[in-house]
């Protein structure tokens, strides 16, 4: 079963093509991570799953289901960016709540859903506070329980870890890692960073100037890229 199907998808924005007609299939509960240089669509690609910006061409499938022309709100999925700016007034916990409120949730079923979220990411005693009573790490992992207390269906993340240090990444990496294998959830990861794919992926999908260059596990295209683009951008030895 796939769960995140691109048919022939297409952007343009005027007269400039950004992406060239993608095929890609992504199962259910599989890590995906796309890399590529900056300005190959990496972030386009990202947000024409998410909805944040309408196909030029192609379908988008979400779960057998056709997306194209479905809103945002209603594809059942949610996204983490790497600038994830917090309502400063809010606390964490209505930080993380403030999106199912607007969409008409009952209370008590917020609160269960933050309150599990935040054991998940280790935010269960900072709930009362504000955003700038944390750090860095930990405004981000509210970042990421924003996206947990929708439970959807996939999570799509572009660069969530590029703001931080070197440590810090290294941390949140291993629980990003975590959190995937205890939700079980689809994930589409962006990311320049080569350790980072290496190590998160089920598959690794490399794109250029808009096009899928290569697509395969870390290994695989470690050990047999196809050309020395791929290659070059996996660390590859070859
Ligand atoms: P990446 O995330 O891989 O760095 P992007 O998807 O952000 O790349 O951008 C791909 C290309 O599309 C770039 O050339 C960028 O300038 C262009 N682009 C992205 N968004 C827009 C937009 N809203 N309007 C015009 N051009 C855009
Ligand atoms: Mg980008």
């Amino acid at each position: 079963m796939s769960d995140v199907e691109l048919r022939k998808l297409k952007k343009s924005f005027g007269k400039v093509d950004v992406i060239h007609g993608v095929d890609l299939s992504i199962k259910s509960g599989e890590f995906a991570v796309f890399v590529g240089p900056s300005g190959c669509g990496k972030s386009t690609l990202l947000r024409l799953v998410a909805g944040l910006e309408e196909a030029s061409g192609g379908e988008i499938l979400i779960g057998d289901r056709d997306v194209t022309n479905v809103e945002a709100a209603e594809r059942g999925i949610a996204m983490v960016f790497q600038s994830y700016a917090l309502y400063p007034h809010m606390s964490v916990g209505e930080n993380m709540g403030f999106g199912l409120r607007m969409t008409g949730t009952d209370k008590a079923v917020i609160q269960e859903r933050v309150e599990k979220a935040a054991q998940i990411l280790h935010l269960d005693q900072l709930l009362e506070r504000k955003p700038k009573q944390l750090s860095g790490g930990q405004r981000q992992r509210v970042a990421i329980g924003r996206a947990i207390v929708r439970e959807p269906q996939v999570f799509l993340f572009d660069e969530p870890l590029s703001n931080l240090d070197a440590e810090l990444r290294v941390r949140m990496r291993l629980e990003i890692a975590k959190l995937h294998n205890d939700l079980g959830a689809t994930m589409i990861y962006v990311t320049h960073d080569q350790v980072e794919a290496m190590t998160l992926a089920d598959k690794i999908v490399v794109l250029r100037s808009g096009k899928i260059e290569q697509v395969g596990a870390p290994l695989e295209l470690y050990n047999n890229p196809d050309n020395s683009f791929v290659g070059g951008f996996i660390g590859s030895p070859k």
